[in-house]
């Protein structure tokens, strides 16, 4: 059977019937077969083979910080290099990290460095396999920006070098396909002076803390902005959604763009806020807006008005 397969394998973590709500930044999300966490990359290629071989259904994860998870059981393996592929080093300009190492780390050794590139990332939560995965960027800049090289696994097991030219990178895109496992990423960026990066990262805090409800357990921004001049969230304040509820979820009356769970909101109650969004800004705006958080477990009718 898989699961004693890859428990018999794994020196790693394996958590059976694990319940992702422990896993994601809403605190939202139903069990799954397992979540497991590979002991290291030999590890990690040998449980994918194992899981590829029995056609089982996966999902890799970094930390939950982009992601909605359905409160169902989920049939599929969840596969995380967080807490595990933590492998870092900086040498010259160059910063190498494997794809646990969380994002957080990643700016402040490069801040601690005087490199500057990644500054205005401050804050943004994640580990490095999700950044890259997501494009994540804030303040004009984005992690793509300054990438080297990309390790991955593919499909069929194998450990591939990947250059930028070889990915799209777009607003809150990446080209990277689902089934593969993002392993590492070389990074270079360029000394400067203390002062210039401090105050980069400066502007990034107070503007993220000013206009974001940090206080609250969310995924940060739910829809994509549909172009540069146009914010989701200006879309749907100006359809009077701010402070709508359904249970324990609300559109925050702070950011409207991010849908905030109270302590005990259900997957539905954050994918109905979604469908009111989508269906409120479509009759208004006629703009059907676009998700920028990734989901596990749903079908388009529970995301989709009138799918
Ligand atoms: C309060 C708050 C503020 C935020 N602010 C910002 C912001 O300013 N800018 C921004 O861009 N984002 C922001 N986000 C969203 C989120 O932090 C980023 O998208 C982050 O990069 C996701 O990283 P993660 O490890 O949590 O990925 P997850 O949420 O776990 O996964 C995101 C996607 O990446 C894939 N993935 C993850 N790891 C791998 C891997 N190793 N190999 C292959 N695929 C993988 C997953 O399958 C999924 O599709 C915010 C979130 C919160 C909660």
């Amino acid at each position: 059977m898989l699961l004693s397969d890859i428990k018999n394998t794994a020196k790693g973590t394996v958590l059976e019937n694990e319940l992702m709500s422990k896993h994601t930044s809403y605190g939202i999300g139903g069990k799954v077969l397992a979540y497991i966490r590979p002991y290291d990359r030999y590890e990690l290629i040998k449980i994918i083979n194992l899981i590829n071989e029995d056609n089982s259904e996966f999902y890799f994860v970094g930390s939950g910080s982009n992601l909605l998870v359905n409160d169902k059981k989920i049939n599929a393996y969840i596969i995380t290099p967080a807490k595990a592929l933590k492998s870092f080093s900086v040498k010259n300009n160059v910063i190498m990290a494997e794809s646990g190492v969380m994002l957080g780390k990643i700016v402040k050794e490069a801040i601690k460095h005087s490199l500057t590139g990644l500054e205005s990332l401050v804050g943004v939560p994640g580990t490095l396999g999700g950044a890259l995965m997501m494009n994540a960027g804030a303040w004009g800049e984005e992690i793509s920006n300054y990438l080297v090289s990309v390790e991955v696994i593919s499909y069929n097991g194998k450990i591939k070098t990947l250059y930028p030219s070889d990915i799209e990178f777009n607003y809150r895109y990446s080209s990277f396909k689902s089934n593969e496992f993002i392993l590492s990423a070389k990074f270079k960026l360029t000394k400067t002076n203390d002062e210039e990066i401090k105050s980069k990262k400066l502007i990034a805090s107070r503007g993220r803390k000013s206009s974001q409800p940090l206080k609250f357990r969310s995924a940060g921004s739910v829809f994509k902005n549909p172009h540069s001049r146009l914010a989701a969230g200006l879309l749907i304040d100006k359809a009077g959604l701010k402070g709508t509820k359904r249970g324990d979820a609300e559109i925050s009356e702070h950011h409207a763009n991010f849908f905030i769970n109270h302590g005990y909101a259900k997957a539905a109650d954050i994918a109905s806020l979604i469908k009111l969004s989508r269906k409120t800004i479509y009759e208004k705006f006629g703009i059907m807006l676009e998700l920028e958080i990734k989901t596990i477990g749903f079908n388009n009718s529970e995301l989709y008005p009138n799918a």
